[in-house]
């Protein structure tokens, strides 16, 4: 008999990881500025200059300086000379002197001497030179000012920063047309079991198909990693040593489906063993997915997935795509979710101390979403594809009461 569990929670098995993670982890690159969508920044970024680098018009109508407005009203306008105009895309090359308004489009310079620009519908072009505004501005009102999206010298995008859309755009119109980030992890994905066949095989009585292989890549596809096939491996302690050598070489990041338990079939744990540092955790408190492994080895972390598709899928979610996604754990906690908030249609238990994964499908009725579990063995992958997201029972409670609201994560 081999030794048997002593569980870590999900929290501490992902404490011990970052522990011996070496900083170093993930290397660096330059990347083209749409490339690096997606990506997470490997520096700080400060504004090299301001944003926008001119004071610029938010309307269409008329530059002014704001105490020229004061009081004008529909039945009382006040009068100011017109003196010119703003060309798109040009310098305003004329100081607004008082008592006039300079024309100007939308995103124009502001003209040096104008503190406001009264919108044209406030306005009349009663001829003569002259136009009328009947209504006041306040200074800066219709101007987003030099500066205001960002300073010189401002940071603006802090290291570990996930570039979305936003941020892409902000460093395009700083001027960045390349950005350092972290290189995408690559990940490496070992299927073991004597009785598992490739997809493309049709199984002799006793044997499966691989499923874990594909969920698992693309999971990792999904979380900002890059899948690195190496194919299924009998349940022999030599042969997935060897093959876990070869990956441990090629990729960043390594995860071993199936044999993760204590049975005799069950090589993870031993082959584990012989890397140095080796095994973090055997173990895990969390349902499904007890038989989970940690461990580092040659500075690469490595996961021993249980075999169970559904079991695989939710650790992948619990220890793998934070890591991915953020590059450490800390980040990826420190940053809020935006979990849906649903009611649960049926009481669940949960075990103390251990934290329960439930899939749950999602159902709108009138202004509520319903949270309905969909509760199955986790050798069927049947319950992964019906559910549309998960909630978590945490180690503290041990059971939610139907028609209670709970949040549900993504799946
Ligand atoms: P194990 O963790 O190796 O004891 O496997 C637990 C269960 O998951 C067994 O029924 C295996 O046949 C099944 N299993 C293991 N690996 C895979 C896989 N890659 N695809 C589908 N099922 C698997
Ligand atoms: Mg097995």
């Amino acid at each position: 008999m081999k030794e048997l569990f002593s569980v870590v929670t999900v929290e501490e098995a992902q404490e011990l990881v970052s522990r011996a993670l070496p900083d170093t982890w993930l290397p660096t690159e330059e990347a083209e500025l749409l490339s690096a969508f997606g990506r997470r920044l490997a520096a700080d970024i400060h504004a090299p200059e301001d944003l926008p680098p001119f004071s610029r018009s938010t309307v269409d109508g008329y530059a002014v300086r704001a105490r020229d407005t004061f009081g004008a009203t529909e039945s009382m306008p006040g009068f100011l000379t017109r003196s010119g105009e703003v060309e798109m895309g040009q310098a305003a090359g004329l100081t607004l002197q008082a008592g006039s308004a300079v024309w100007i489009p939308t995103g124009g310079m502001l003209p040096p001497g104008a503190d406001a620009v009264v919108m044209v519908e406030y306005t009349e072009d009663v001829g003569g030179g002259l136009i009328t505004v009947n209504r006041p501005v306040t200074v800066g009102e219709n101007i987003i000012a030099r500066g205001e999206d960002c300073a010189a010298g401002q940071l603006v995008l802090a290291e570990g920063t996930r570039l979305r859309p936003a941020e892409i755009g902000l460093l395009a119109g700083l001027g960045f047309t390349r950005v350092r980030v972290a290189a995408l992890a690559r990940v490496g994905i070992i299927s073991t079991g004597d009785e598992i066949v490739p997809p493309g095989e049709t199984p002799a009585p006793g044997q499966i198909r691989d499923i874990n292989t594909y969920a698992l890549a693309a999971q990792v596809s999904e979380s900002g990693g890059v899948p690195v096939c190496y194919g299924i491996v009998k349940d022999v302690a030599a042969e997935l040593a060897r093959v876990l050598d070869k990956a441990l070489a090629e990729t960043d990041l390594v995860l071993i489906s199936g044999g993760s338990s204590v049975g005799v079939r069950d090589m993870t744990a031993e082959v584990l063993g012989q890397g140095k540092p080796g095994v973090l955790f055997h173990g895990l408190a969390i349902r499904p997915g007890k038989p989970t492994l940690g461990a580092l080895i040659d500075g690469k972390p490595v996961i021993g997935l249980p075999g169970h598709p559904a079991s695989a899928m939710v650790v992948f979610h619990a220890l793998v795509a934070p890591l991915l996604a953020w590059g450490s754990y800390s980040r990826a906690r420190a940053k809020a979710e935006f979990p849906l908030q649903a009611v649960l249609t049926q009481s669940l238990a949960s075990g103390p101390g251990r934290e329960d994964y439930v899939r749950v499908k999602l159902v709108q009725e009138g202004e509520n979403i319903l949270a309905v579990p969909v509760l199955g063995k986790s050798g069927l992958v049947s319950t992964l594809v019906e559910a549309d997201g998960m909630l978590r029972i945490p180690l503290s409670k041990e059971g939610l009461n139907g028609g209670s609201p709970v949040k549900v994560g993504k799946l």
